[in-house]
């Protein structure tokens, strides 16, 4: 799909793409959205969530060995789920919403600081797993420690694993697979940040700066990647690994949500807010979160107004097929966690059905969302991080819950935060004065 005329007649017959060539900020609810039970049949399901939780186990005492910051976790990767309060009543005033307001803190995660822990950790562990199981070097009843010793470094040294990245799927890909012993390349697209680039240098890292946007650089190498037969490439674009890595944030959520006494079922509805990407994260999130909560919970993704890739993609019905850059859109966002042009083949077909909506948001109200938390909570996240927070107002403006019959007063809302930790101060000192400017000259 790139020629103007069939654009124009998208845009004549459908007034949400006409909003998306023009960058306007918008809702769109997903018509195909089915109820848990009639789901298609995905390449993945429950059980290979609960396996992927396992893994996660068997990992602990690695982790732990070598990031001794996961000590008081014991070697498992997660972030707490907080009530945001102050921030909460600056949200109501400008667009009032019902129920409680929480943000899920993957801005905090160990290690990277962002969300790409999750995915990223995921598979390359699974990888290394696979590798000394194939070797036949590791007993089934094994402490998963020894991934820790010289002898499992030495037999991963001549694997390379290799990832393109606009920063932080780089950042986790990078560190776990220095950790193992892995030689490690990363392809940085035009918009990762210096900062990052140097940070994967200092953990040992190989980095290719390539000169194009994330699919170019995505494109570039998984070619150069896949013609080494000793070498995993992590496909941003398909991977079912990072996916499942990405499902087991939805089973500590719901734990969580336990021990602080909140319910969902048919009175209590969630709904959840995922900055999105390629799709990964926020897919691999809602797809465990249905596999918990069925239809209680209510999905919905954020993506940048000048790079909408999975709103595209969904909308037009073509999937990975169409790139933002088909329909004329620079794809330039300060939001670098979230600046890419085509969306995830494997993600999207499952998001599909269980997505009940995309939003967009400018940068501006990224900037201005990022002091607003900084300001209220003295919580820092980095700009991709932000847009789940205003996912409240926007659902209120729409007819939504009527539609579903939802009891409002009721709801939780969780604003998922996906990145900041690892953001020098410089930077952020930066994006807090962009924002204080947002904010003055709206004021
Ligand atoms: C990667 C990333 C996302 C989006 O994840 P996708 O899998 O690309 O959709 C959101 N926020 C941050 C901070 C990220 O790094």
């Amino acid at each position: 799909m790139n020629s103007i005329s069939e654009i124009e007649d998208m845009a004549d017959k459908n007034a949400i793409f006409k909003d998306i060539i023009k960058t306007r900020s918008l809702l769109w609810l997903n018509p195909d959205k089915r109820n848990r039970e009639e789901m298609s049949s995905f390449p993945i399901d429950q059980n290979d969530m609960m396996a992927a939780a396992k893994l996660w186990e068997r990992f602990a005492p690695f982790i732990m060995e070598a990031f001794p910051e996961t000590a008081e976790s014991a070697g498992i990767i997660e972030s707490p789920l907080v009530k945001i309060p102050e921030m909460q009543k600056l949200l109501e005033k400008k667009g009032d919403f019902k129920g409680k307001l929480l943000l899920k803190c993957d801005n905090d995660l160990p290690v990277t600081g962002s969300i790409k822990a999750r995915g990223g950790f995921f598979e390359v562990l699974h990888y290394a797993e696979e590798l000394v199981l194939k070797e036949g070097l590791l007993q089934s009843d094994a402490n998963y420690k020894v991934f820790a010793s010289q002898r499992f470094r030495d037999f991963f040294r001549p694997y390379r694993i290799g990832v393109a990245s606009t920063g932080n799927l780089g950042l986790s890909i990078g560190m776990m697979s220095a950790a193992l012993g892995f030689s490690v390349t990363v392809y940085m697209s035009n918009d990762a940040k210096t900062w990052k680039k140097n940070l994967l240098k200092e953990k040992g890292a190989e980095v290719i700066q390539f000169p194009g946007n994330f699919s170019e650089a995505i494109t570039r190498a998984r070619e150069e990647i896949q013609k080494d037969p000793r070498a995993h490439f992590v496909d941003d674009e398909d991977s079912p690994h990072l996916f499942l890595g990405y499902t087991s944030g939805a089973i500590r959520i719901a734990k969580q949500l336990q021990e602080q006494g909140i319910k969902v079922d048919e009175n209590h509805p969630l709904f959840v807010y995922s900055p999105c990407g390629v799709g990964g994260s926020p897919g691999g999130t809602a797809f465990g979160l249905k596999q918990v909560f069925g239809d209680h919970v209510h999905c919905f993704f954020a993506e940048p107004t000048h790079s909408p890739a999975v709103l595209i993609g969904l909308i037009t019905g073509k999937m990975n097929e169409i790139s933002v850059e088909d329909i004329g859109l620079d794809g330039l966002t300060e939001a670098d966690g979230l600046a890419v042009a085509r969306p995830s083949k494997f993600a999207t077909r499952i998001s599909k059905e269980v997505v009940s909506g995309v939003y967009t948001i400018s940068d501006d109200t990224l900037f201005r969302l990022l002091a607003e938390l900084k300001d209220t909570e003295d919580i820092f996240l980095e700009p991709s991080a932000t847009p789940g927070l205003i996912g409240p107002s926007l659902i209120a403006q729409t007819d939504y819950a009527r539609q579903h019959g939802l009891i409002m007063k009721n709801a939780t809302h969780i604003a998922w935060a996906t990145g900041g930790d690892l953001v020098p101060d410089k930077e952020r000192t930066a994006f807090y004065r962009r924002g204080n400017a947002v904010l003055q000259k709206r004021a």
